[in-house]
């Protein structure tokens, strides 16, 4: 995960730790290096180039050149800015009310439907809730089924309504049923496209509209990096979105997806996904990513 940028940004910082004195001179050619590392791993141009002058006035104020450890201190300084960049602090999803009504977005093959599943056995093990799964992807029959599958899986009830291509009318059903049967959570699984288009986009608006979910995730592929941060500020735009969550991390080796998207769309990432079983998720720490990218 992320292995060429801690690769790269572990030999930005020899330069600091092995220098006997260090001048201004030495951190404008360090921060140089930091930045192109952020570039490489596709993080945005914009985003790369704060950073590292942010990473400089916080230099400067803590006053690295008398330090007696100044490689330690450029370190610690980057690490907390990183973990600045990706948001802070960890942040939940909203469980409060009766349901908590949860509708999935983003586009197809970007996750949803594993994501779904996940979620679902993350709240029964972990929350101790009671998750009714909705099949809202009404176009494939294969998505029905796999969520079908997943949910057998996790051992959550899936709401389907054979023949009925309406994902609105489905949604709204399926939460009257967990009303009824009391389920404390409803997780709707929506469809997607292979790329942003006008039908999808009402279509999720409509389902948003008729349900009020109390969140909105927004599922996105982190392996495409800055498309998945222009996908997002386009569902944003739309959705308002409540939340992140980032997929296949586990493959992703530059990670710039995890470090613009916060600061591109505002919102925080909830939880990433990190391999195709339905336990290969984590709620997202953005310091313990930062502690990790740095090693
Ligand atoms: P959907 O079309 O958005 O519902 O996407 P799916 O849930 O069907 O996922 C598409 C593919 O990505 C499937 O082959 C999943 O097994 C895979 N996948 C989903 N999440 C992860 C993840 O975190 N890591 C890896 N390696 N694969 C994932």
């Amino acid at each position: 995960m992320f292995d060429n940028l801690s690769e790269r940004l572990e030999s930005s910082f020899k330069l600091l730790k092995g220098q006997g004195r260090i001048t201004e001179v030495n951190i404008a050619e360090t921060l140089k290096d930091v930045r192109r590392a952020l570039l490489d791993a596709d993080v945005n141009f914009k985003i790369a180039k704060e950073f590292t002058k942010d990473v400089k006035e916080k230099a400067l104020g803590a006053n690295v050149l008398n330090a007696v450890k100044p490689g330690q201190l450029m370190v610690k300084i980057v690490r907390d800015e990183l973990a600045q960049l990706m948001g802070g602090t960890a942040e939940e999803i909203d469980l409060k009310r009766q349901p908590a009504v949860i509708l999935m977005a983003g586009l197809q093959g970007s996750g949803k439907t594993t994501f779904s599943g996940k979620l679902a056995g993350f709240l029964k093990n972990k929350k101790s809730k009671n998750p009714l799964l909705v099949a809202g992807d009404v176009y494939r029959p294969a998505a029905i089924d796999q969520l079908k599958v997943v949910g057998e899986q996790i051992g959550a009830p899936v709401y389907t309504e054979e023949g009925n291509k309406n994902p609105v009318k489905i949604a709204k059903a399926a939460i009257k049923e967990a009303k009824t049967k009391g389920h404390d959570v409803v997780i709707v699984d929506t469809a997607g496209r292979l790329a942003v288009d006008e039908d999808m986009m009402k279509e999720i608006s409509a389902i948003k509209d008729a349900i009020n979910p109390h969140e909105i995730l927004f599922v996105v592929d982190s392996m495409t990096g800055q498309d998945a941060v222009n996908t997002a500020k386009e569902f944003n735009d739309r959705l308002d979105f409540n939340g992140v969550i980032l997929t296949k991390l586990d493959g992703d080796t530059r990670g710039g997806a995890a470090l613009s998207i916060r600061k591109v769309v505002d919102k925080p990432i909830k939880f990433v996904g990190t391999g195709e079983k339905l336990d290969a998720l984590d709620v997202f720490h953005p310091d313990r990513m930062a502690d990790r990218i740095l090693g």
